[in-house]
């Protein structure tokens, strides 16, 4: 029989054990292991693999402590700008979202236009027409407005610095999964508010087909989180992809590759998750620390943090 399997991220980066508050570290680890337990329970009732990868996205998204939907960081303005994938590996549908602002889960508006548009990546105030047109959720500045990342702005605007904390304290907090459902489909989701402090409209690979998200049926569906330019210019979702698609490398290899190898020009602080159509994953990062959960091998669903 075939078997699913369900992995989840919420983020890379310098995450060492007395940066986080007890509070903190127990309200994302609940986040993390909800998010997968949820795909699991669709997975196993037949659900596809889409439907996993969104439903866990969405959790994560609603969990303050992680930078998606709710808990965004805030951009050099003050804004908060979301981007958001979705991608199906059976049919190589995506859909995707840069830059909107107010919507409560910006998967499922990834997931809408994947469906219902005949784009794939759609921007701005574009995107929320759309999002209008199709009764996506949104939510007042308020809903997204947390103490701590209010106060993380103001600390890099005077430092002058463009990230996701601070720079001596790199957490990414990104989130995304991947899943391979019962009739071997896989498919990614990834969701972020970006880096702390990014200006000019700003948008990072997780809504980039191949950069920070990709799903294909042939190799893998993955989901990536770290320094976004560099993940953009790594091409690095479908870096992996390539070398199992055209080098036959494992699943295993070929994310250990690119992600303690290649390491993206020596700069690419981050990670990804993955997993193919066997129901196989891997996880890989080359920062200290990367927040996953996952099924595993006795069926356990187990959240990891450190290194
Ligand atoms: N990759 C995301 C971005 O650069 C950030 C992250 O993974 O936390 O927008």
């Amino acid at each position: 029989m075939q078997k699913f399997n369900i992995v989840v991220h919420g983020g890379a980066g310098t995450i060492i054990p007395e940066r986080l508050s007890q509070e903190m570290e127990k309200s994302q680890r609940d986040a993390l292991r909800k998010a997968v337990e949820r795909g699991q329970e669709l997975l196993r009732n037949n659900a596809s693999a889409l439907d996993a990868v969104e439903a866990a996205v969405v959790i994560l998204e609603d969990c303050p402590e992680f930078n998606a939907g709710r808990g965004s960081v805030l951009a050099h303005d003050g804004s908060i700008e979301m981007d958001a994938c979705i991608m199906c590996g059976k049919t190589l549908d995506a859909g995707s979202v840069a830059m909107v602002e107010g919507i409560k889960n910006p998967v499922r508006l990834s997931r809408k236009i994947m469906h219902h548009s005949e784009h794939v990546m759609l921007c701005g105030d574009g995107a929320l027409e759309f999002g209008r047109l199709h009764k996506i959720e949104e939510c007042p500045r308020e809903y997204f407005k947390t103490d701590y990342r209010h106060a993380q702005w103001e600390k890099a605007l005077k430092r002058g610095v463009v990230e996701l904390d601070h720079s001596a304290e790199k957490k990414y907090g990104t989130v995304g999964a991947v899943a391979c459902d019962l009739y071997g489909n896989v498919a990614a989701a990834t969701s972020t508010g970006g880096l702390t402090n990014k200006k000019y409209g700003r948008i990072g690979d997780s809504p980039i087909i191949g950069a920070g998200t990709y799903a294909n049926n042939r190799t893998c569906a993955i989901s990536c989180t770290g320094f976004g330019e560099f993940f953009m210019i790594g091409v690095i979702a479908y870096d992996v992809s390539c070398l199992i698609e055209y080098k036959g490398m494992s699943l295993e290899e070929a994310c250990r590759f690119v992600i303690n190898e290649k390491k993206i020009n020596h700069k690419g602080d981050g990670g990804l998750i993955a997993v193919n159509a066997s129901g196989e994953k891997a996880i890989a990062f080359n920062s200290q620390g990367m927040y996953r959960a996952f099924i595993a091998n006795d069926g356990r669903v187990l959240t990891e943090i450190y290194r």
